[in-house]
């Protein structure tokens, strides 16, 4: 299934207000989507993709509407390069290329070089999203603001993962996200969903950059997508058992709070193969599977991808706040990240 198509499923009730913008732009001028001052206003209809490019006229073209957290099929003219807001893609021989957009952006700035020099330069407008906040209470405090002496080994647990997302590479897989989706890792309740506020013992902290799937522990944890395993850790401060895989295209998929891993790094894995099992390592609070995705370093929704989940929630609606959880038996199975 194309992504266009799962991304128009999964967005049916709030089109976004992404602006073709006739799929031609002259060489070394910029290209701006026009009247985007939308707030308050009902989005528009995505206009349908124009004609392919031609030599005279080419063009950089975006399958699909671009909202906050989505994962975007791009193409240009064979041959050239493309970077997103200065991030380079990867483009393959036929000027496919894959990208993603953060939870907060207003615009994506494209920008795509010729062989010969010339340059297209594009400013894709956002759909904006309203997001969810959760709270959750009643955490142990050093769970929620880690010692001063934990430092050392978060920074170096965040430099893994940095690591392993740019060890992302030309893609043994390529596009098998942006052609065919993800199943879906585990079946299980959602606990938690992409972009939310999370609101630690009342302190305001980082929006939550994944999916959570409430599971009985021990469930297997199957892999999304195929890719190539690129971190296995069985027990990090924030994500306790961890496993990475990349997708290939920059795109990277990160599983946690596992109460086992499965798989090697270095393995390639099919969609399907069992990676772990669901555990709450880490920083959890009933056991349940985190899952993120992410395009580089840009966290996108899982959610819209998962052609199972459309249907099971509308990804662009805010879910309604939880009620306090009044004890620990009660809380919401879900992390903090
Ligand atoms: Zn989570």
């Amino acid at each position: 299934m194309p992504l266009n198509s799962l991304l128009l499923r999964g967005t049916a009730c709030a089109l976004p207000v992404l602006l073709m913008l006739g799929g031609i732009a002259p060489a070394q001028t910029r290209a701006s989507d026009p009247g985007q001052t939308n707030a308050g206003q009902p989005p528009a209809m995505p206009a349908p993709l124009q004609d392919p490019p031609t030599a005279e006229a080419p063009a950089i073209r975006i399958e699909g509407p671009a909202s906050q957290g989505s994962l975007n099929l791009g193409r240009v003219p064979k041959g050239w390069q493309v970077t997103v807001d200065g991030v380079p893609a990867r483009v393959d021989d036929a000027g496919r290329f894959v990208f993603g957009i953060g939870r907060d952006a207003a615009t994506a700035d494209l920008v795509a070089r010729a062989p010969h020099g010339a340059t297209l330069e594009r400013r894709v407008t956002v759909a904006a999203r309203d997001w969810a906040i959760e709270r959750i209470d009643g955490l142990p405090p050093p769970k929620v603001t880690p010692d001063p002496e934990l430092q050392d080994r978060l920074r170096h647990e965040r430099e893994l993962i940095l690591n392993a997302r740019a060890a992302s590479d030309d893609g043994i897989i390529g596009f098998e996200i942006a052609t065919k989706g993800f199943r879906l890792p585990v079946e299980g309740r959602i606990s938690g969903v992409f972009g939310s506020q999370r609101v630690l013992n009342g302190t305001p902290r980082s929006p939550h950059r994944g999916l959570d799937l409430a599971a009985p522990e021990g469930t297997p944890v199957l892999a999304p997508a195929g890719g190539r395993v690129v971190l296995v850790m069985p027990d990090l401060w924030y994500t306790g058992g961890t496993i990475m895989i990349d997708h290939g295209q920059g795109v990277t998929s990160i599983f946690a709070h596992l109460s086992e891993t499965l798989i090697a790094p270095g393995q390639l894995v099919k969609a399907g193969d069992a990676i772990g099992r669901v555990g709450m390592t880490g920083r959890a609070t009933g056991p349940h599977l985190h899952w993120g995705v992410f395009w580089k370093e840009v966290a996108v929704d899982p959610a819209p991808l998962v052609p199972a989940l459309q249907g099971r929630i509308d990804p662009m609606k805010p879910r309604p706040e939880p009620k306090p959880q009044p004890s620990a038996a009660a809380r919401p199975q879900t992390d903090q990240g």
